[in-house]
Formats: C-alpha cells, sequence, structure tokens
C-alpha cells in the first residue's frame, strides 16, 4: 500500500485551507456535501485521522476513533433527515473500487429511492 499523502484534496478540506459546505463536525469526523452530487443528496464524511481508505481505517484506526466516526456517520445521516426513508452509504478503495481521493470517505446518498444496486464493470 502506498503512504498517506497529506496533500490529498480532503486533507486539505481539513486544515479548512479549501472550503466546504458542512453537514456537520465533531473531534471524529468531519461531513460536507459532495462537489458533484450523485443523487439528490450526497455528503461525504471523512474521519480526521490520516487514513487512506476503509482498508486502512479498519486495519488500523483505534477503537474509539472507529466508533466516533460511523457514530458520525450516522449522526450526519439523521441531521439530513434521511432517518426516516432510508439513505445508502458507499466507499470506493483503491483501483478496482475506483477510489479517486485517498483520504477515507464514506458517501451518504439518499433524498429518493437510489435504485437497486447492479453490477458495473468497467
Ligand atoms: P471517490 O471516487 O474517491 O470515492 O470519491 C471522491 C468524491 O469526492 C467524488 O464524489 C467527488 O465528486 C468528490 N470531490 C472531489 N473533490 C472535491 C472537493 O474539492 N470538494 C468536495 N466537496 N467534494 C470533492
Amino acid at each position: 500500500m502506498t503512504s498517506y499523502d497529506s496533500e490529498n484534496i480532503f486533507a486539505k478540506i481539513l486544515r479548512e485551507e479549501i472550503p466546504c459546505d458542512k453537514v456537520y463536525e465533531d473531534e471524529f469526523a468531519l461531513a460536507f456535501h459532495d462537489i458533484t452530487p450523485q443523487a439528490p443528496i450526497h455528503v461525504l464524511v471523512i474521519p480526521k485521522g490520516e487514513y487512506i481508505s476503509f482498508d486502512d481505517f479498519s486495519a488500523g484506526a483505534s477503537p474509539e476513533a472507529m466508533t466516533g466516526f460511523y457514530r458520525a456517520v450516522q449522526a450526519s445521516a439523521q441531521k439530513l433527515g434521511l432517518g426516516e426513508n432510508g439513505y445508502r452509504v458507499i466507499t470506493n478503495i483503491g483501483r478496482d473500487g475506483r477510489q479517486e481521493v485517498k483520504h477515507y470517505h464514506l458517501h451518504i446518498l439518499g433524498g429518493g429511492d437510489m435504485g437497486l444496486m447492479k453490477r458495473g464493470l468497467a
């Protein structure tokens, strides 16, 4: 695995070097609207530590950081009003997962029927 690049765009958002449209923040995580939404509501949730992906985070983060992060994802979805009708959470990992930004993030997608999951091979 390559090492964490502290110049990635989400690291810059965490350092407030570039702006974001913030939804939720606590000591563990920051949630903000995706710049190119793929659903009526499309929010990204990122942990505050330096983790490349779900794989990296799950292997290396402390139990406290993991619990705090996933609680922040749930709190973000609630704040967005998605609790009642539901939503989709996805994460892309590495080359085959087509991960573009190499700071771990979950996508919260909602605001309507997200449709069936379909297998997409390039
Ligand atoms: P990935 O493909 O890595 O799972 O998703 C990266 C996401 O980050 C994409 O949905 C993309 O639209 C979003 N994104 C990329 N650059 C920026 C940015 O500067 N600001 C925000 N808010 N979203 C970004």
